[in-house]
């Protein structure tokens, strides 16, 4: 069985925000509310892939809770990536572009996700883009994996990478054995993966960048959605594993939308490990970062 690496690409130093929220009215945010998901698209996409893309804000949306906010934004094109038009307007929480383009042929990244920009009140994004490789493309959908791909990059799209995790301590275990701390994704995996007898929660340690690659560990969790690979097929479940990584990210979480999933080595199940995924993501510099307004 094929399987296809994904790759996160952290690119936002060069976004350049003009007064970003800097004259808004601030003060305390309001309480948790379904996350908004507002996604923009920048290249032509079939009514079909907008319905896979459309499950993730769906299934995301109903998993994920967090103080409403809206942003006042005001920034050229290309600020971010490129084919990101102009911004003069103020949405709310968190504002997606999908978009499917050269990245580097078939077989290498399949997709990326950039955050561009996340709220100074809780850090989490608020600004993101999805890349899909437009080599790649139709071999995802022959595959039946593209669901599970925009899955996958709208979770990192939502935080679920270094940029959230590095800032609030929550990664231990260098670069040979990575792992991410939080005490609810830790307690999570106890629940599920009691077999395992290393430190938990264990982050991909097969590239060199130690907790910089975000992703569960793949020998670890095999199948669960995410780890650096996805399976033909439906699976890639949605764990309560990675849901209590975003509640220690700090949002509020519903744990009743978490597939069923327990932590299954890859190793006991003598399925063949996957080839090395060092170097599959890139981070050049931090999000901008965008002082919300109040909700009321
Ligand atoms: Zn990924």
């Amino acid at each position: 069985m094929r399987r296809f690496r994904l790759a996160l690409f952290l690119a936002a130093a060069t976004w350049i925000c003009v007064g970003c929220g800097s004259d808004s009215p601030t003060g305390p945010l309001g309480p948790p509310e379904p996350i908004t998901i507002a996604v923009r698209y920048t290249s032509p996409f079939t009514e079909a892939q907008q319905s896979l893309v459309a499950n993730a804000v769906d299934k995301w949306s109903r998993a994920l809770a967090r103080a409403p906010q809206d942003f006042r934004l005001n920034s050229g094109a290309n600020s971010c990536f490129a084919g990101e038009p102009s911004l003069h307007e103020t949405h709310r929480g968190l504002l997606v572009f999908v978009s499917v383009g050269a990245v580097d042929g078939r077989f290498g990244v399949i997709a990326f996700t950039q955050v561009c920009g996340v709220s100074s009140s809780d850090t989490l994004p608020m600004l993101s883009h999805i890349r899909l490789d437009k080599d790649d493309l139709p071999q995802m959908e022959a595959d039946g994996v593209l669901k599970s791909v925009f899955m996958h990059e709208m979770a990192h799209a939502l935080g679920f990478g270094p940029q959230s995790y590095l800032p609030k301590g929550l990664t231990g275990g260098g670069t040979s054995d990575p792992f991410f701390l939080g005490r609810t994704a830790r307690a999570e995996f106890a629940k599920h993966g009691a077999w395992y007898t290393g430190v938990t929660v264990p982050l991909e340690n097969t590239s060199p960048t130690g907790p910089r690659d975000p992703h569960w560990r793949y020998n670890v969790f095999r199948d669960e959605l995410m780890v650096p690979s996805v399976s033909r097929g439906p699976r890639a479940p949605l764990s309560s594993i990675t849901l209590g990584l975003f509640k220690d990210l700090g949002y509020d979480v519903d744990f009743s939308v978490a597939d069923s999933y327990e932590v299954t080595p890859l190793w006991g199940n003598g399925i063949a490990p996957e080839a090395n995924l060092g170097n599959d993501f890139v981070v050049t510099g931090p999000p901008i970062v965008v002082r919300p307004i109040v909700v009321r």
